[in-house]
C-alpha cells in the first residue's frame, strides 16, 4: 500500500517506473519534522515524512533520562493536540510529569502522530539532490522520491561537537560523545572521566553511577553550575514572537541577541535541575571545576592516566565528551555536493535562512537546531516546534 502523500509514477504500459512523487518531503521524523508535517497535512498538502520516528530520542538519549522541559512545550501548531491535552486525557498526575520522563514524552509524541495520522516512511535518505527545480531523494531501500518542496529536519546527530583544543590532547579513539553512549551497562565497575559540566554531563554522571560505575571524575572549565529550579517561563512567549514577526530575532541588535542567548544559556547551562543534586552529590563522583586537561596517556592495560590543570590525577577506563552540538551544514553528507552543498548559503556553519526558514534554494527549508542562528536559541528545543511548523507550513502551502 502506498503511504500517504506518495504517488507512484507508471509508464505508458502501466508499469511502475520506480519514481515516486510527493508535494512536500519532510526528511527526519523528530519533533520538528513531525510538527511541521502534521500542520502541512492539516492544511491539505501531500506530505511524505522519511525517517524513523523519534529516532534520536530513542537511540541517542539514555533510558531513564528526565527532560528539562515540561508539558507546556508541545508539537501542535494548531494548539489542539498539545502535551497538556494528552496529560489530561491520560489522567497523568503532576508527580508523573514533574520532572518529565523521556518515556512520557515519547508516548505523547506517538499520540500526537496518531492525532494527525502521521506514518513516516521508516527509511533513511542517503542522497538528496536538486534537479530541474525539484528535490530528488534516494532512500536506503533503493527507492527515489521526487518532491517540489523539502524540509530538512536534521536535528542533532550530525552536529556532535568535538572541540579541537580538547581532542588534540586525547589519544585517538580514547573518547566517545554522549550522543553515542546511552547503554550504560558497559560502565559497570569502570572508572570514567566526563568532560563537560552542563546538564547532560551531570545527568550522564548520575545515570552511569546508578548503573554501577566505580568512580566518576567530571571536569569542566567553568564554575560548578547551581542546582536549582530554573525558570523557563519566559522562553515560550519569546519563541512565539516569531509568529507575529517572522524576522524579529534577526532584527534585534547583535548585543540584544547576545543578551538573550546568555539568559537562555544561563538558565539552560548554569543552573542544573534540582532533582539531579542528590544523584550527583556522591562520594564516588569527583568534580574538577575550572580545570582543563594537561595530558592523557594510554597505559599498558588500556586505561588512561589523566593529569588535570588543578594538578589532580586520575586513571580511568573510559572518557566521555559531554561537549554538546554545533551545526555545520557541511557535515550533512547526504546533501549532494554539486547541486546543493557547494551552493548552499551558510553563515558560521548554519544555513542562512529567510524569514520563512527557506534556504537560498527555493522550496528547500531547514528547521530545528540548524535554524537557531536566524530564529534564536529556542529552536534547539521543542518549544520552537509549533512555531516553526506554523511558519513553514503556511509558506509551503502558499
Ligand atoms: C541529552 C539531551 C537532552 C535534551 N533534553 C531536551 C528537553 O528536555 N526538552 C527539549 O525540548 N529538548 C531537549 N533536547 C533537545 C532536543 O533534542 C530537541 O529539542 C529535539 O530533538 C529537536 O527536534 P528535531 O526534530 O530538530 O531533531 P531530532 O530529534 O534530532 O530529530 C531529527 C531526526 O532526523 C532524522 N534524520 C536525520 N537525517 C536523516 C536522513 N537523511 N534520513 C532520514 N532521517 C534523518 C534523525 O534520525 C532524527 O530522528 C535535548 C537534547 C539532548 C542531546
Amino acid at each position: 500500500m502506498a503511504e500517504s502523500g506518495v504517488i507512484r509514477v507508471l509508464n505508458a504500459n502501466g508499469v511502475n517506473t520506480g519514481v515516486e512523487r510527493t508535494e512536500f518531503l519532510v526528511i527526519g521524523a523528530g519533533p520538528y519534522g513531525l510538527a511541521t508535517a502534521a500542520y502541512a497535512k492539516w492544511l491539505g498538502l501531500d506530505v511524505t515524512i522519511v525517517g524513523k520516528a523519534l529516532d534520536f530520542w530513542k537511540t541517542h538519549m539514555p533510558r531513564g533520562m528526565l527532560l528539562r522541559s515540561g508539558t507546556d512545550w508541545h508539537l501542535d501548531a494548531r494548539q489542539v493536540a498539545t502535551f497538556e491535552a494528552y496529560v489530561s486525557l491520560r489522567g497523568l498526575r503532576p508527580a508523573e510529569t514533574k520532572p518529565l520522563p523521556l518515556s512520557t514524552f515519547l508516548d505523547y509524541a506517538s499520540w500526537f502522530m496518531g492525532q494527525y495520522n502521521l506514518t513516516p516512511r521508516t527509511a533513511h535518505v542517503v542522497h538528496l539532490a536538486r534537479s530541474n527545480g525539484e528535490y530528488v531523494a534516494t532512500l536506503d531501500d533503493g527507492s527515489r522520491l521526487h518532491a517540489k518542496k523539502a524540509l530538512l529536519g536534521l536535528g542533532f546527530a550530525f552536529f556532535k561537537h568535538y572541540p579541537k583544543d580538547l581532542t588534540r590532547k586525547l589519544p585517538r579513539d580514547s573518547y566517545v560523545h554522549t550522543c553515542d553512549t546511552v547503554d550504560f551497562d558497559q560502565y559497570l565497575g569502570k572508572r570514567v572521566l566526563i568532560i563537560g559540566g552542563r546538564q547532560s554531563a551531570f545527568e550522564w554522571a548520575a545515570l552511569i553511577r546508578e548503573r554501577g560505575a566505580e568512580e566518576i571524575h567530571m571536569m569542566y572549565r567553568h564554575a560548578t553550575p547551581r542546582m536549582a529550579q530554573p525558570d523557563w517561563s519566559w522562553v515560550q512567549p519569546m519563541a512565539r514572537l516569531a509568529l507575529q514577526v517572522h524576522a524579529w530575532w534577526r532584527q534585534l541588535a547583535i548585543e540584544e541577541q547576545e543578551r538573550i542567548r546568555n539568559d537562555f544559556w544561563m538558565t539552560g547551562r548554569l543552573i542544573l535541575e534540582k532533582w539531579l543534586a542528590t544523584r550527583v552529590d556522591q562520594p564516588n563522583i569527583h568534580l574538577h571545576e575550572k580545570a582543563g586537561i594537561v595530558s592523557v596517556d594510554t597505559c599498558y592495560d588500556g586505561t588512561y592516566d589523566v593529569l588535570l590543570e588543578d594538578n589532580s590525577r586520575c586513571n580511568v577506563h573510559r572518557i566521555v565528551l559531554a561537549t554538546g552540538y554545533m551545526p555545520v551544514m557541511n557535515n550533512v553528507a547526504f546533501l549532494d555536493r554539486s547541486s546543493i552543498l557547494d551552493r548552499l548559503a551558510t553563515v558560521s556553519g548554519f544555513a542562512a535562512l529567510d524569514p520563512e526558514f527557506q534556504t537560498n534554494f527555493p522550496n528547500l527549508y531547514v528547521t530545528g537546531l540548524a535554524a537557531t542562528r536566524d530564529f534564536g536559541p529556542f529552536f534547539g528545543f521543542t518549544v520552537g516546534c509549533p512555531v516553526a511548523a506554523k511558519i513553514i507550513g503556511d509558506a509551503v502551502a502558499n
